[in-house]
């Protein structure tokens, strides 16, 4: 292992948000209980993973910011911290203060992930969220008197009732602040959520795609670079954290329904803090129990993680370990998917704007080429996006 990235996910929430499907829990009394097993998880772990080998610190959740200065102080005295490490925390603007920006400076956090969603009162209340457009612009006031230069702004679109001239307002908003690093994440009514018996019956309309493309012609004029599907940054901006879990390195995630990636295999925690905590009292560690996957899973986990950032999917190496011919495969995707969703480099096939839109399909599409399965005629269509950690 030359490199690792961290990723802690903190479970807890102050009430759940009606569109949300993470794993957290409204019980914030088990948090004491749950900073005692994380740090049992970790000292677990320390005896076969070489944290030294750290690049990235990243604390997610659930809402990061609800835990107090104490708790992460004695997170951080379990890792070496290094100067050019990227540490992110995730922060929700009613839970942050001055108190705890000052606190996350002097920890070495040097870059800050808000969940604003929407600057417009009535989509936050529409999302179920706890915070406010005048909360937003205090505690970004307060960031800025903290000095934190390195911060992403992460917005929801087509929320329900949301329209283009919404998000225009969003845009200057944009224009003023000008953060490094913006996520803009479609809203997809799932199952298990609040929403889902809302909206479950709603009709899919052009709403979607149209504010997926025009975000991504508003950002690039804003000199944003549109670096993966969901994700936008000045640059030199890029999450380097985020990078890990789409370029292959290895990743360790602790707490529950954390993902990890090391030595080729995938394996993660229950999606449940009893089971975690039972699990880590036990000293069973979810690395024990990777999930089986065979050449076929690995093969479309390449091309779904190669599409999906501007790094593009590299035909090159695939070509050999897949044994295809690149222009047999060219003619095909060429003959099968329209050329406005794609374009060829440098024996690299990346996705355009249009292209991420649809990406899920063309991902499917690339797999079954490569595959030499048989080939039906998809519907290429908005698809949902997320960022997958
Ligand atoms: S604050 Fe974030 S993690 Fe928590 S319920 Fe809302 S969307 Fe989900």
């Amino acid at each position: 292992m030359e490199q690792l990235y961290l990723y802690i996910h903190i479970p807890f929430c102050k009430s759940k948000c009606p569109y949300c499907n993470f794993y957290s829990v409204e019980e914030l009394s088990l948090m004491d209980l749950y900073l005692e097993t994380l740090i049992e998880e970790i000292r677990l772990y320390s005896e076969f993973i070489d944290f030294h080998k750290l690049q990235s610190i990243y604390l997610g959740g659930g809402t990061p910011s609800l835990l107090l200065p104490e708790h992460l102080k004695e997170i951080f005295t379990l890792f070496p911290v290094k100067d050019n490490m990227e540490i992110t925390i995730e922060t929700n603007p009613e839970s942050l203060s001055y108190e705890k920006l000052k606190f996350y400076k002097e920890a070495g956090i040097n870059r800050l992930s808000v969940g604003i969603q929407s600057i417009l009162d009535k989509n936050l209340i529409t999302l179920g969220r706890n915070h406010r457009t005048e909360e937003i612009y205090k505690i970004l006031d307060l960031i800025d008197r903290r000095d934190f230069s390195n911060m992403s702004l992460d917005f929801i679109y087509n929320i329900p009732g949301q329209t283009m001239e919404d998000l225009e307002k969003e845009f200057d908003f944009i224009r003023t602040y000008n953060p490094k690093h913006i996520s803009f994440y479609g809203l997809l009514v799932e199952e298990k959520t609040a929403f889902f018996n809302l909206y479950k019956e709603e009709k899919e309309d052009d709403l979607y795609g149209n504010m997926y493309l025009k975000i991504s012609k508003e950002l690039k004029e804003l000199r944003y670079e549109h670096y993966e599907i969901s994700n936008f940054c000045k640059e030199g901006y890029t999450c380097r954290h985020n990078q890990s879990y789409w370029n292959f390195s290895e990743y360790l995630g602790l707490g529950p329904s954390a993902a990890s990636y090391i030595n080729g295999e995938r394996f993660k925690n229950p999606d449940s803090i009893t089971d975690y905590i039972n699990n880590i009292k036990n000293k069973k560690l979810s690395i024990t129990e990777p999930e089986k996957r065979d050449e076929r899973d690995i093969l479309l986990e390449r091309i779904f993680l190669g599409l999906r950032t501007n790094s593009g999917l590299n035909l090159s190496e695939l070509s050999v370990k897949y044994n295809f011919n690149i222009p047999d495969v060219m003619t095909k995707i060429s003959e099968y998917i329209p050329a406005d969703l794609w374009y060829f480099r440098d024996n690299s096939i990346f996705l355009t704007a249009e292209g991420f839109l649809s990406s899920n399909t063309i991902i499917l599409e690339i797999n079954n080429i490569i595959s030499d399965k048989n080939l039906t005629d998809f519907t290429f269509k908005a698809g949902y996006n997320r960022t997958t950690i």
